[in-house]
């Protein structure tokens, strides 16, 4: 392999892009979340179907080229995209099929909450060309689900997941959160423990962040005693990473395993700065190197107001970013193409401090090739922010 064909994805874009579709509804806001969503109405829903159709029509507004995009994975996220009535998906993916080349082998992916799907719906997506099913679970024990304020229980989730296999998905993720309040490894273990059962072919797990503005944080925020511990809360980390390993999920970026070739593809293109494109409120898009937002106001969207900010990325940017997510993978950064891209200087400066990391064992070097340990993993944020300042 060339050195320049190596480095592509650090040096040129443009092959193809992914598609991003966001639904805000949720059927009730869980007591720890701040993403964009929130419960409203059947007919507040099909308005917004009916404004995501018109905005998918116009590629987002911005896409002023002749031809379809190349798309080789779309994610369908939100909120709960399975709330979306009946009949909804075909509508919307005859749209995505007029205005982008689909490739036949795309990986298209559904965000589900369990109890929110049934036959038809499942059905429904499969005629979609719906491939990859990805459900939010977060625990297999029904006090912590409705600590969350989850809107489902244990025994949904597991229904929902055979429903899903029965209705042929081949491809399912399980979303798990670890480092509950009051809760230890022990309790972590035994979600895991029945969530690796089901066999799902993905598995995600993350640490509960306490995120202002929620109810959780009303609660906790001033009260760490009610939540684990620093070593607590790395120890499970640690524990589950060995427990999905030994189970054949194979850890290939921070909080997220999969069984081998079944690493979410839409994902891993948002790591390594592949072109994307953010359809629906709030919605993100990585486009040449300008990144934009949709605004987050729903009635600007539904009266066909798009974009809120628009910036063209300094290299400075394109650095941060390109180090950044480059090492939340397990692949980590390729320092040759580094300095393909940034030049020599550029990657001796990065080189010296990741010696640094090295001998604290909070980073591992190969070859040309930089990357966290577990360990490092756990404390990503600052040693990445030490890296590139
Ligand atoms: S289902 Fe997901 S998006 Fe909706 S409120 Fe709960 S955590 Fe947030």
């Amino acid at each position: 392999m060339g050195k320049r064909r190596h480095c592509r994805r650090f040096l040129q874009k443009g092959d193809f892009m992914e598609l991003y579709i966001h639904i805000p509804f949720c059927a009730r806001k869980c007591a720890y979340c701040d993403f964009l969503s929130f419960a409203d109405r059947e007919d507040r829903q099909q308005e917004y179907g009916r404004a995501l159709i018109r905005d998918i029509s116009s590629r987002g507004g911005i896409l002023f080229r002749e031809e379809k995009p190349r798309t080789e994975t779309v994610f369908i996220g939100g909120g709960t995209p399975s709330l979306m009535p009946q009949g909804f998906y075909e509508r919307l993916f005859d749209c995505v099929r007029e205005n982008f080349s689909l490739s036949p082998d795309a990986e298209i992916t559904i965000e589900c909450n369990p109890g929110t799907v049934n036959r038809e719906k499942l059905a429904e997506y499969r005629r979609c060309g719906i491939n990859r099913i990805s459900f939010g679970v977060q625990s297999m024990n029904d006090c912590e689900l409705s600590l969350l304020g989850r809107i489902h229980t244990r025994d949904e989730a597991v229904q929902s997941f055979r429903a899903a296999r029965e209705a042929g998905f081949e491809n399912i993720n399980i979303d798990l959160m670890m480092n509950l309040p009051g809760r230890q490894w022990n309790d972590f273990e035994r979600t895991l423990s029945e969530t690796i059962a089901l066999a799902p072919e993905h598995i995600s797990a993350y640490s509960l962040i306490i995120e202002p503005g929620t109810p959780f944080f009303a609660k906790y925020d001033g009260n760490p005693e009610l939540l684990p511990t620093e070593d607590e809360t790395c120890q499970t980390y640690e524990n589950a990473v060995r427990m999905l390993a030994d189970a054949g999920y194979r850890q290939y970026e921070i909080s997220n395993f999969a069984r081998d070739g079944r690493e979410c593809r839409h994902n891993k293109g948002y790591w390594t700065r592949e072109e994307y494109l953010g359809i629906g409120l709030g919605a993100a898009s990585l486009i040449g190197e300008r990144r934009l937002s949709v605004t987050r106001d729903f009635e600007d969207y539904l009266r066909g107001l798009r974009y809120d900010s628009d910036a063209t990325l300094t290299e400075n940017d394109i650095l941060e970013e390109t180090v950044m997510l480059s090492l939340r993978t397990s692949d980590g950064l390729d320092l040759h193409c580094l300095e393909e891209r940034f030049g020599i200087e550029c990657r001796s400066r990065i080189e010296e401090k990741i010696a640094d990391y090295t001998r604290l064992g909070l980073m591992e070097k190969q070859g040309d090739r930089a990357f966290f340990t577990v360990r490092g993993f756990l404390v990503s944020n600052p040693v990445i922010a030490g890296l590139i300042m």
